[in-house]
Parts: structure tokens; sequence; C-alpha cells
């Protein structure tokens, strides 16, 4: 395994509770859309065994060609011992990030897309929006619906909806209009349904879609294939 240690370059503070923090991008390290990556503070690997409160999974919420990696998090004032030691960190201090992956590449298969998230999920799928944005073959559309009772939205610069590139972008702030404007998404049984959030956002969604008659595999979430079938109740065994 391949341990980046890179430097914080800037710090950008999205909201009142939400940074981000954009980082070098060391020599060799590449990463596609919908990437998520184990970001460490430094001293993670410093004893026998590695310190796991000094590591966090992160989307990574930039692509390549805006050379950085965007780390995007929440930083309440009651927080954990990482993201305490995470504010207090400037520009110049060193992080170390490993083992990045993608469970939520942008699927080009020629169906409308549904991403749905809640609060810092958008930082998932930002890469996928802009990787659309930037290049649209084989996607039909990219509708993005966020829900964040802080109303405090993100990225508003980029979800932005563009009739001419087909894309929609809507924020809520609470659930039954949230629920609403899926359940108008889950009509198309044959669009593609990306969910990013809490393990109990991604239950409650995965339980309205399925209602609505959307199949499993019509629904992808930032999980690895095992705990994606648990969740969907798939039998991958068969
Ligand atoms: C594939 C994947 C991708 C992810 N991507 C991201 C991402 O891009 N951005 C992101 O932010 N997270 C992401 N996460 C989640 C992330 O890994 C962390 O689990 C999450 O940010 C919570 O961080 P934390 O544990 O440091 O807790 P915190 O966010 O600090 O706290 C979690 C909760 O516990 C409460 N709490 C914490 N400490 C205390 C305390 N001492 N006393 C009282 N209450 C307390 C807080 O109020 C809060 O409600 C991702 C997870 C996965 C699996």
């Amino acid at each position: 395994m391949q341990i980046y240690w890179t430097k914080i370059n800037k710090i950008i503070e999205e909201t009142s509770e939400v940074k981000t923090y954009l980082l070098d991008c060391p020599e060799g390290f590449t990463w596609e859309e919908g990437s998520h990556t184990h970001f460490a503070l430094e001293g993670f690997n410093a004893g026998e065994k590695p310190n796991k409160s000094l590591v966090r999974h992160m989307s990574i919420s930039t692509l390549p060609y805006e050379n950085a990696i965007g780390i995007t998090t929440r930083i309440r004032e009651k927080c954990s011992e990482f993201k305490m030691i995470l504010r207090d960190l400037e520009v110049g201090s060193e992080v170390a990030i490993f083992k990045t992956y993608s469970n939520v590449p942008l699927k080009r298969e020629d169906k409308n897309i549904y991403l749905l998230s809640s609060g810092v999920g958008l930082a998932t799928f930002r890469p996928l929006v802009l990787d659309y944005l930037n290049r649209a073959d084989n996607v039909n559309q990219i509708n993005s619906l966020n829900i964040d009772s802080s109303k405090e939205f993100l990225f508003t610069d980029i979800f932005e909806s563009v009739p001419d590139k087909k894309f929609t972008a809507q924020f809520v702030d609470n659930r039954n209009d949230y629920y609403e404007e899926v359940k108008k998404f889950a009509a198309d049984q044959d669009g593609l349904f990306y969910v990013v959030g809490s393990d109990e956002f991604v239950v409650q969604n995965i339980e309205l879609l399925r209602e609505q008659g959307v199949k499993p595999e019509q629904i992808m979430l930032d999980k690895r294939e095992q705990r994606r079938a648990e969740l969907l109740s798939i039998d991958l065994t068969v």
C-alpha cells in the first residue's frame, strides 16, 4: 500500500461549518470521479498499529484537472478528536492519503441519472457533475437533489440548473420536500439513482425507491460490493 504524504495548499470556508481542504497532488497520484480516499493526520502510523482515530474515509470533491485534491467536511463545534486536530491545521500542514477507490463513477449508459445526497454527501457528486458538464457523452441528463437542514447549501456555483446541458440541481431543507421530489424522480423506471449520505439516509432512500418500483440494479451506493449487496438485499452467490 502506498501512502502519499502531501501538504494543505488552501482552506476554503464553504459555509459556517463546512470547509474544503485543497491538497497538493503528489506525483503519480491520480483518481477518477466519485473516489473516496483514506485521509490521515500526522502520527497515524507512528506506532506499531495505525491509529484509526487519526484516519477517516473522505470523498475527493475535485477532479485531477483542478490540480488539487479536495476534501470537504463538516466540523461542528462539538466534534471528534480527528476533526479537532483538522480544524487547527493550516496551509502547509502535512496530511496523508492512501487506498483511493471509486465505487460511484459516472455511468455512461445513455440513461437519466439522479444524484440524491444529504449534507456534505454532495461533495462525492461534485466531480461527477463536473465530468458530465465537461463531456455529456452517453448520459441523457443529470438531476441532483440535496437535503441540508442547515440551509447553507454547498457548491452552489456548480449545482445550478443548466437547461441547455440537461442538468438540474435542487436543494431542500426538509424531509417532506425531499421525499416528494424523490418520488417524482422514481417514476423514471429506467433511471440510475446514486445515493450518498449517512447509513440511515441511504437505508431510507433505498426503501423509498424500492417502494416506487426502482430495482436494486438501478441504485448506486458509495459502498463496497458486499455492503451494497447487504443494503439492497441482493444475493451475491446467485
Ligand atoms: C466512502 C465514504 C466517504 C466519505 N466521505 C466523506 C466526505 O467527503 N466528507 C465527510 O465529512 N465525511 C465523509 N465520510 C464520513 C467520514 O468518514 C466520517 O465518518 C464523518 O465525517 C464523521 O467524522 P467524525 O467521526 O470525525 O465525527 P464528527 O463529524 O466530529 O462527529 C460525528 C457526530 O458525533 C458527534 N460527536 C463527536 N464527538 C463528540 C463528542 N466528543 N461529544 C459529543 N458529541 C460528539 C458530533 O456532534 C456529530 O454529530 C465518508 C465515509 C465513507 C465511508
